[in-house]
């Protein structure tokens, strides 16, 4: 039995893990990964506007990171597959056949990307589907792509291809970009893209590679094909929730709906992060909400033992 296990090794995860063991509580972190940091490597470009830290990206970010966890006295089994978690009883069972339990459970899974669930989407990861538009630009320079989505991601990503492609061209399934103006200002006066609004990608096509992309026009009676040789997919975010699904609280886009204490609806049951944060997804505010959890369990937990 700990004290507490946090699932999920994020900056939210670790920021209460390295809480949870200052206050002196006994401390599993349990993380499905090999490395902690969570969202942190899959950021290529600069880290912004996390106080007191400038990074290049999530790894030079990462090591910062890291370092602060090697001091600290916490367990930590990562590449660990969950097969079914209790909250009532705080227990939760591993693919391994182990079971652990504890007094206090903190959620930290964050976000995962949400995928568009078309033809090819999956088939083609390696393939011509683009992970990262900073990372795979070199792999795509002189190519024609694809870029579906119309927010901050999407946008931002459009750019970065513009830099090396022959063409980008944005599906947007909206009216207007939803992409901050920074971006969008960008776009007037770059030829390489083009934005499709109210439109939106049916189908990846190829054989071996991506060869094209199907996209319905609204209005229009069929869709068509557009040769491209890469698409990248950034159509927002979806939560980590779904072992905790009917177990507690959740709003409509099964975010965890927590207290100002980070308290979910099930007693002694924290959300801490992206998890529970749909509004304001930042690293500085997943690692304040760990912080915060972190001090109401070890003021629970140390009252209830004097
Ligand atoms: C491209 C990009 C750029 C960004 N840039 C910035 C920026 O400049 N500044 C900023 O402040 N923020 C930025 N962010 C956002 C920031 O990275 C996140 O807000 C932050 O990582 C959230 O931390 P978290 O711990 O809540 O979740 P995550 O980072 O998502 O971590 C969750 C962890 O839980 C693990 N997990 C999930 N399910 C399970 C399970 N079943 N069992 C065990 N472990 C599990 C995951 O593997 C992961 O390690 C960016 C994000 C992205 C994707």
């Amino acid at each position: 039995m700990h004290d507490v296990l946090i699932i999920g090794a994020g900056p939210a995860g670790v920021a209460a893990a390295l809480w949870c063991d200052q206050l002196g509580l006994d401390v599993l972190v349990i993380e499905r990964r090999s490395e902690i940091g969570g969202q942190l490597p899959s950021i290529y470009g600069p880290i912004e506007n996390y106080p007191g830290l400038r990074a290049k990206d999530g790894q030079e970010f990462l090591k910062s990171f890291s370092a602060g966890t090697n001091e600290a006295d916490f367990d930590l089994w990562t590449e660990v597959e969950i097969a079914k978690v209790d909250l009532k009883t705080k227990r939760v069972f591993l693919e391994s056949g182990e079971e652990l339990q504890a007094i206090c459970i903190v959620l930290a899974t964050g976000v995962r990307r949400r995928r568009l669930d078309i033809p090819g989407e999956l088939e083609f990861i390696g393939k011509g589907i683009i992970e990262s538009g900073a990372r795979d630009r070199e792999i795509f320079t002189g190519k024609d792509v694809c870029v579906i989505g119309g927010g901050d991601a999407a946008v931002e990503n459009a750019l970065l291809l513009s830099q090396v492609c022959a063409t980008v061209t944005v599906v947007n399934r909206s009216r207007k970009l939803r992409a901050r103006r920074e971006f969008t200002e960008q776009l007037g006066t770059n030829h390489c893209i083009t934005v499709f609004n109210e439109a939106v990608a049916t189908r990846i096509l190829g054989s071996a590679d991506v060869e094209a992309v199907e996209i319905q026009r609204k209005g229009a009676i069929k869709p068509f094909q557009m040769a491209v040789k890469g698409v990248l997919v950034r159509i927002g975010v979806e939560p980590n929730s779904d072992f905790f699904s009917g177990q507690l609280e959740m709003d409509d886009q099964n975010y965890i709906v927590v207290t100002n204490q980070h308290e979910t609806s099930v007693a002694n049951v924290f959300a801490v992060g992206d998890i529970s944060n749909p509004l304001a997804p930042t690293i500085s505010s997943a690692a304040g909400s760990g912080a915060t959890a972190a001090k109401v369990i070890a003021s629970r937990l140390n009252s209830n033992r004097r």
